[in-house]
């Protein structure tokens, strides 16, 4: 990366760790080591190479709950697709309900499974009412712990409570506040991804809770216990249990250096309107409006700043963010939004440089 560019999208991803780059780098060795087995072999190279697998799955079961177990997969796009495709939902009880802010792969693979669905309000403030109603036949409902464009933290726990009331299992999606946040309690199914902790892109995991029915998404060799064929990665698979370990361990630290970051942010940008919940919102993702921004010509003006528009999977198509809508914003008011995202090495002094610099462009286009 450019010295002079600030990475302020730690949303859309996160730098790699030095140690989780470090722990895959024996994985990926050429013929000189035998690092490059193939971990489902049976053969003393396979077995070093599954023992790797091994130690990462509990580094990664480390952020998730106790109780259950933890399927590698490619991303949190495959976890959340297997959860909703191929969980088998308690008898009579096909639908799904999900809020209106999910990402797009819990509403994208809802809408391909063909059942019911049902769309949670969220509210100016970007939260599901924990007391919402479920339609009837709900049988999976599905709540993120953090968005991904508004950092708002949903009350999991009592949502979760309330599905098994229900009958229903819970889904999270786990992506944003996995290796950040204690991991969201009650849930049964847990989607997380390592390339949002500093770990390698390519990797995820779908945590079931004990006893849960999981089917394959895929078909093939039968690894993962039948449950996600394909050959793993040992070197993804280190890389993520590296990332795991470490955030696992520094949870407090990263918290408290984000809040920090958060704070200077807003008060550099304070003529900004904070988009979701002023309290219950993790302190890394800040997304702003302000009128009359133009926002093109701010992303030109600050072309040494990586920071986004909505969503990193939504900006560039044109359209208003569908969780920026969800919350109530007119089009307009969606198209004057930013975000910027804080990670563990975002530093004080990139935060306040990038600040003023957004800050001198706007009060320029005479936002
Ligand atoms: N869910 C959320 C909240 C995300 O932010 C993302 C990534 O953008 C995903 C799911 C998909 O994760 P992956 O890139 O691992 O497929």
């Amino acid at each position: 990366m450019p010295s002079d560019l600030i990475y302020l999208d730690n949303q859309a991803t996160t730098p790699l760790a030095p140690e989780a780059r470090e722990a895959m780098l024996d994985w990926l060795s050429g013929p000189e080591s035998p690092g490059f087995a193939n971990p489902h072999s049976m053969h003393k190279p396979g077995r070093a190479a599954a023992a790797a697998v091994e130690v990462a799955r509990e580094q990664v079961a480390s952020l998730l709950p106790k109780g259950g177990r933890v399927i590698f997969t490619s991303g949190a796009t495959e976890a959340i697709n297997q959860a909703i495709l191929a969980v088998p939902r308690p008898e009579g009880l096909a639908g799904i309900a999900y809020s209106a802010i999910e990402h797009s792969a819990v509403v994208n693979a809802a809408v391909a499974s063909g059942d019911p669905l049902q769309e949670l309000p969220v509210g100016t403030a970007g939260l599901v009412d924990p007391l919402v109603e479920f339609a009837d036949g709900i049988g999976l409902v599905a709540v993120m712990q953090v968005n991904n464009e508004i950092g708002t933290m949903q009350p999991v726990a009592r949502l979760a409570e309330r599905a098994h009331e229900a009958g229903a299992l819970f889904l999270c999606d786990a992506v944003q506040g996995a290796g950040k946040l204690f991991p969201p309690e009650g849930a049964d199914l847990i989607a997380v991804t390592a390339h949002k902790l500093y770990g390698p892109k390519g990797i995820g995991a779908l945590w079931v809770r004990d006893g849960v029915k999981v089917g394959p998404l895929m078909h093939g060799g039968g690894q993962e216990g039948g449950l996600r064929s394909g050959t793993l990665s040992p070197a993804l698979c280190a890389g993520f249990g590296a990332a795991a370990a470490l955030a696992a361990s520094r949870m407090d630290a990263d918290f408290q250096h984000l809040s920090g970051l958060a704070a200077l942010a807003r008060h550099i940008l304070s003529r900004w309107a904070l988009n979701g919940s002023e309290t219950a919102r993790w302190p890394g993702n800040l997304n702003l409006r302000l009128d009359g921004l133009n926002f093109p010509r701010l992303m030109s003006d600050c072309r040494h700043i990586a920071f986004s528009a909505g969503s990193a999977c939504g900006s560039g198509t044109g359209k208003p963010s569908r969780v920026l809508s969800a919350i109530g914003l007119e089009p307009q008011q969606s198209r004057n939004a930013i975000r910027l995202g804080f990670g563990r090495y975002t530093t004080r002094e990139e935060v306040e440089r990038a600040c003023r610099t957004i800050e001198a462009a706007a009060l320029a286009q005479g936002a």
